[in-house]
C-alpha cells in the first residue's frame, strides 16, 4: 500500500502548531498535526492562570519588537504578517470574544483559556487538518542530495509508523513545564542534523532565596512594590505585583526579573524589596512619625497595621531588632532609621531559579542565525520550518510569548 504523503507535517500541537496547521489547511495544503499528548494545547489551557493572556495590545511595532530584547528584530516579518491586532481579529472571527485588561493584556472575555483551545480546534477542523493525538515523534530521517541539499525524508513515531511529507514544521516548544509535553525533544534531533541550539534555560521562573524567613511569608501577595537585583550595584528593578512562596518569590515582576537573572553570569546576587517605593526615606520617616504620634501609647507590635500587610508585620518587627513591647513614643531615631531601611531595602540572597519545572518560558533554542525570518525556514535543512518557543526568542509576561507562537506559526504555514 502507498504511504500517505502530506504537504506538511506539523510536530507539536501547542499554540504555534495549532495555528500553523490550521492556516496551512486554510490555504489548501494537506496537513497532519502530530501531538504526543492525549489532547491538543495542554499548556495553552493553563496559561494566564487558566485565563490565557492571548497577546498584548502594544500598538507600536517598534516598541513591541524591543520588548523581546536583542533577538526581537527576528520577529519583524512575522509581526508584520500577523500582528497582535491580527491575533485579536483572528480569534474574534472564530467567535471568541476578547477583552483588554491592565498592562495591555488581552484575554478571552470568558476568562477561560480552554475557549482559546476550542477556537483553534474549530480552525483545524475548518482547514481539514488531520489531527493525530498520542503520536510522539521519535526520529527524524534526513538525506543529502548533492552536498547542500539536505532534506527530511520522513519522521518516525514512537509506534514505528512513518510519516512522509514535503515539508516539516517543528513546533515542539521549549523545555519548561515539562508535564505539559514540552520536554525539549526536538533539540536533540536538531543538533544531530546540523542545527545549533542555544543552551535552553528556564526563564520567567520563580526565584529561590537563601533566607528561611520566606516560609513565614508564604502566600503573601504584594502590590505596588519595587524589587531590585544587585551585585555591587543595582542591576535591574521592576515595579508591580509579587508573591512570597515557601522558597522565595514569584509573581509578575519576579518572573520578569528572572528572565534577566538567567542571563547574568555571576550568581552572587542580592534581592531587595522596597515595600514603599512611592515614599522616599524622609517622606516615609515623616509618615511613620505621624503614625507613631497618633498611636503614642501603643506597643510597637500593634503600630504597623496601617503601613504593612498583616503577615509581614511580625517579620519586620523581628528583623528590626526593636522590642515589640516598646511603646512607640519610646522608639529612638536610630531604631526608626533601621525600620525604614528594612521597609525600603528588605534584603535577601539569591539562591537560584526554580527551574524548568515551573518556568513559564524557555530562553534559548534554535539559533536564529540558522532560520530565515521571512519564512521561518531552516537555512540548513531545505524542507524544515520552525515556529513558537522552540526558537531562541522569549519575552516578558503580558501576552508576548503567545504572540511569538501566533506570528511565527502563521508565517511558517505560508510555505
Ligand atoms: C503556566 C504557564 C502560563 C503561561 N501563561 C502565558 C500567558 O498567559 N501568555 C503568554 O503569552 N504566554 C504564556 N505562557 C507561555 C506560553 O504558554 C508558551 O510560550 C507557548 O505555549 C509556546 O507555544 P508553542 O506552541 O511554541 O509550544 P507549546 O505550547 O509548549 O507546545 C508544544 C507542543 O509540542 C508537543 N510535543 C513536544 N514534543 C513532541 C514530540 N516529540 N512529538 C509530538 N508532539 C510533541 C507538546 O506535547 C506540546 O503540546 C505560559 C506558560 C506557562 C507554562
Amino acid at each position: 500500500m502507498m504511504k500517505k504523503k502530506y504537504d506538511l507535517a506539523v510536530i507539536g500541537g501547542g499554540a504555534a502548531g495549532m495555528i500553523a496547521a490550521g492556516h496551512a489547511g486554510e490555504l489548501g495544503s494537506r496537513v497532519v498535526l502530530l501531538e504526543k499528548n492525549r489532547n491538543l494545547g495542554v499548556k495553552l489551557a493553563i496559561t494566564g492562570k487558566g485565563r490565557c493572556n492571548i497577546t498584548n495590545a502594544e500598538e507600536d511595532l517598534k516598541n513591541l519588537i524591543n520588548i523581546y530584547g536583542k533577538n526581537g528584530k527576528f520577529l519583524y516579518s512575522a509581526l508584520n504578517k500577523f500582528s497582535n491586532k491580527d491575533v485579536v481579529d483572528f480569534f474574534e472571527n472564530l467567535g471568541l470574544k476578547t477583552k483588554l485588561e491592565r498592562g495591555g493584556r488581552i484575554l478571552p472575555a470568558s476568562d477561560n483559556a480552554k475557549d482559546v483551545v476550542s477556537s483553534l480546534k474549530k480552525y483545524l477542523n475548518e482547514g481539514n487538518v488531520e489531527v493525530r493525538l498520542n503520536s510522539p515523534v521519535e526520529k527524524i530521517i534526513t538525506h543529502t542530495k548533492n552536498n547542500n541539499d539536505k532534506k527530511i525524508d520522513k519522521i518516525i513515531l514512537k509506534n514505528g509508523e512513518e510519516i512522509i511529507a514535503d515539508s516539516f514544521l517543528f513546533t515542539t516548544g521549549g523545555k519548561s513545564y515539562p508535564r505539559t509535553g514540552s520536554t525539549g525533544d526536538a533539540y536533540k534531533w536538531l543538533e544531530k542534523i546540523g542545527h545549533t541550539v542555544v543552551e535552553p534555560k528556564p526563564a520567567l521562573s520563580p526565584i529561590i532565596v537563601k533566607e528561611k524567613i520566606v516560609e513565614e511569608l508564604e502566600g503573601l501577595s504584594l502590590k505596588n512594590v519595587e524589587i531590585s537585583i544587585w551585585d555591587n550595584h543595582k542591576l535591574y528593578s521592576s515595579f508591580g505585583e509579587a508573591l512570597f512562596t515557601n522558597k522565595g518569590l514569584s509573581g509578575p515582576i519576579v518572573l520578569d526579573l528572572s528572565r534577566k537573572i538567567c542571563k547574568i553570569k555571576t550568581k552572587d546576587l542580592k534581592i531587595k524589596i522596597d515595600y514603599k517605593p512611592a515614599l522616599d526615606y524622609p517622606t516615609l520617616d515623616k509618615r511613620i512619625l505621624r503614625d507613631f504620634e497618633e498611636l503614642r501609647n501603643r506597643q510597637f507590635k500593634n503600630s504597623l497595621d496601617k503601613l504593612l500587610p498583616r503577615k509581614l508585620i511580625p517579620v519586620i518587627i523581628n528583623l528590626s531588632g526593636i522590642d515589640e513591647n516598646k511603646k512607640v513614643n519610646e522608639i529612638t531615631k536610630i531604631e526608626r532609621k533601621k525600620l525604614i531601611k528594612l521597609l525600603k531595602e528588605f534584603e535577601m540572597s539569591f539562591k537560584g531559579l526554580v527551574g524548568f519545572e515551573k518556568a513559564i518560558v524557555t530562553s534559548g533554542g534554535v539559533d536564529l542565525k540558522e532560520v530565515d525570518p521571512k519564512t521561518m525556514k531552516s537555512k540548513i535543512i531545505n524542507n524544515l520550518y520552525f515556529a513558537g518557543e522552540i526558537l531562541d526568542i522569549d519575552g516578558p509576561t503580558g501576552g508576548y510569548n503567545l504572540q511569538v507562537a501566533w506570528s511565527t506559526g502563521y508565517l511558517a504555514a505560508e510555505i
